[in-house]
């Protein structure tokens, strides 16, 4: 169920959001972007008469432990959070509290008091090992707190915490559903899947082959394109016998890599690799740097971005495209001299997009260099979440979808 068919008014309703933002060593938030994405799930809840006893967790307390072993509570307070969103909500929310606890008496008493139009914001819930073992008696503690559980944290929707996931089978199909962020995300996704246009044309990138040989075999069964950029592109070339020079490797990739490829042709799915690559002597934005020839790189230098006739040849397909989905740049972007390529695709796809073509741009990075190339509002769709994004794209279900679904 989504949100918006379920009965909310005067009930307590249990929300988990994905408030994982970035903060800076005062602990102010430094983009409050995944705040606003869960503001319309929040609205809407007060709107229609409930409180919400509001979920989430922050960074990962469990990994980055103080020197005695416990867990750094001043860093990862989700009270971090509390201020920002009361000013963001302004008078939509008849009070924001934040209870210092997860689960517990005090949690329970806070809770029960809570009047319709308020939010009681609970502690950083990976403050619990429960939460990422998905524990059921945490869970049920949780579940305890509220008559309806919604889900609108897409960022781990691909993770079977105890509350993304365990906590549902708390709740029968009347009383939990999906946030507004996860159902859009959710058929955002779908445009992809049912009948998408054509030509539809997948551009992967990034570093790792091993991380998107998934999705790379998925879109065979789907697209009639696949452009590579990135450091994967050259375990690729590879494969194809070129000379990569130090560029990155996955030498137990190469027989991957040779599959794939021999698939593609099978299926007819046109694979593209950058003819040409910026090259450099060191991993370094000011290193010497030269564009060659991507398979006839020489020992020492490594490819760091695409060069302009791939970024040409990219182009061409993209512009022609109706259907595009993008996930890993095509460089090192984040240095400036080898952000070019991946800043042309991001100028492509929006061409593509103002001609017609859907576009939806997933993972953290091909986010932020659409972000970087100012091109935001000129895709279709842009993921909030990278991991659970690919999941679905990879024709995976996600154990918070599952759990609210069955
Ligand atoms: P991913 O998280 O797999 O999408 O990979 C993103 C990372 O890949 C970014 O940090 C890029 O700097 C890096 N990357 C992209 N192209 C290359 C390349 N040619 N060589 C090394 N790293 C790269």
């Amino acid at each position: 169920m989504y949100i918006d068919q379920l009965e909310l008014k005067d009930k307590k309703v249990l929300l988990r959001v994905d408030f994982n933002v970035p903060l800076n060593s005062d602990y102010k938030i430094l983009d409050d972007t995944r705040i606003e994405k869960a503001l319309p799930t929040i609205k809407y809840i007060l709107e229609q008469g409930g409180s919400i006893i509001l979920l989430s967790h922050l960074g990962r307390p469990e990994k980055k432990k103080k020197a005695d072993g416990s867990i750094d509570r001043q860093k990862f307070t989700l009270e971090h959070t509390v201020q920002r969103l009361t000013e963001l909500l302004g008078d939509s929310a008849k009070a924001v509290h934040f209870v210092g606890d997860t689960i517990g008496s005090e949690v329970q008493a806070k809770a029960k008091a809570l009047e319709p139009k308020e939010i009681l914001v609970l502690e950083n819930t990976r403050f619990y090992a429960e939460e990422t073992a998905g524990d059921k008696d945490f869970a049920k503690q949780l579940a305890d707190l509220a008559a309806v559980y919604i889900n609108d944290a897409f960022g781990t929707a691909h993770r079977a915490h105890a509350s993304t996931a365990t906590v549902a089978q708390f709740f029968d199909q009347q009383h939990k559903g999906f946030g507004f962020l996860i159902k859009e995300e959710l058929e955002a996704a779908k445009k992809l899947t049912n009948n998408p246009a054509r030509p539809f044309t997948a551009i992967v990138g990034g570093a790792k082959v091993s991380d998107k040989i998934l999705l790379l075999e998925k879109m065979l069964d789907n697209v009639d394109h696949i452009v590579i950029g990135g450091g994967m592109a050259y375990t690729l070339i590879k494969a194809q016998g070129g000379k990569i020079g130090a560029s990155l490797l996955e030498e137990d990739r190469v027989q991957t890599a040779k599959d794939f490829l021999a698939k593609a042709k099978e299926r007819n799915v046109q694979i593209l690799l950058p003819t040409d690559s910026v090259i450099a002597d060191k991993f370094d934005n000011l290193a010497n740097t030269k564009t060659v020839a991507s398979n006839d790189i020489s020992a020492g230098w490594l490819g760091l971005d695409i060069g302009k006739q791939a970024a040409a040849d990219f182009t061409k397909v993209i512009e022609a495209s109706k259907t595009i989905i993008w996930n890993g740049p095509m460089g090192v972007f984040e240095m400036k001299n080898f952000s070019n390529g991946t800043l042309q695709i991001a100028d492509a796809v929006a061409k593509a997009t103002k001609n017609g073509a859907y576009s939806l741009v997933g993972g953290g990075d091909s986010v932020s260099a659409v972000n970087q190339a100012g091109k935001g509002d000129e895709v279709s769709f842009m993921s909030t979440g990278g991991g659970a994004m690919l999941k679905l794209l990879e024709g995976s279900t996600l154990p918070s979808v599952e759990a609210i679904t069955k």
